[in-house]
């Protein structure tokens, strides 16, 4: 069997333990074609990518053939590249500020189709990092849904990384519950079960199922 399937296979069989239903995106990202085709006709359904045309030139022909994959931008979006990004990806997990929404807003109208939005927040308040500062979300949840007719789903978290993951999680959960949001993207290869246990409904893992990246 391909290591990718018995990467994926051996975090299904953690999730199984514990029962949980949580989406297992997997993140291809740096990782060519013939390294994905695998899982790809194995059945597996989501994937993340955070480059647009990395993308565009990977997954074209993927998504064309298997009209069940759900392709994730997990990545900065820049507002130049929305008009490559829609449709080909079906979920976008970093809309992190108002002039974006609106890009995304009049793509959607122009192609008649919504992709499902997490609004990325900056939960560590890292000077360095994209995101929706917590004490903004309210208004900008506002913008999207009632003015720009965002289909937004859930929100998505890169939690410093500063031993405190665990906190982090907690107050993303507790974020989301609150504005009753349904979905959560957050939990990496390294910390996908903290994040399942506080509530994440998608797990981004890249290195755990392909492999160090070069
Ligand atoms: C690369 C990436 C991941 C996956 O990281 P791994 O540590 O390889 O699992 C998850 N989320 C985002 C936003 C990423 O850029």
């Amino acid at each position: 069997m391909h290591n990718t399937i018995e990467n994926i296979l051996a975090i299904k069989e953690e999730l199984n333990l514990i029962n949980s239903a949580t989406n297992i995106i997997a993140v291809s990202k740096t990782f060519d074609a013939s390294k994905i085709k695998p899982l790809v006709n194995f059945g597996h359904i989501h994937f993340g990518e955070n480059k647009v045309q990395e993308a565009i030139d990977k997954w074209t022909d993927l998504k064309k053939l298997n009209e069940d994959i759900k392709l994730h931008l997990i990545g900065k979006l820049q507002t130049n590249k929305v008009k490559f990004c829609l449709p080909l990806f079906d979920y976008i997990h970093s809309l992190d500020n108002l002039k974006l929404a609106e890009k995304i807003s009049s793509q959607q109208t122009k192609l008649n189709f919504k992709p499902k939005i997490f609004v990325q927040v900056n939960i560590g308040n890292e000077i360095q990092k994209n995101g929706i500062s917590v004490g903004e979300l309210d208004f900008f949840l506002q913008e999207c849904k009632t003015n720009l007719d965002l289909n937004i789903i859930g929100l998505m978290c890169i939690p410093p990384d500063d031993g405190n993951t665990k906190k982090y999680f907690e107050e993303m959960h507790q974020i989301n519950k609150k504005l009753d949001l349904k979905e959560l993207s957050m939990g990496m290869s390294s910390d996908y079960m903290e994040a399942i246990n506080n509530g994440a409904t998608f797990i981004r893992v890249g290195s755990r199922i392909f492999g160090e990246r070069t």
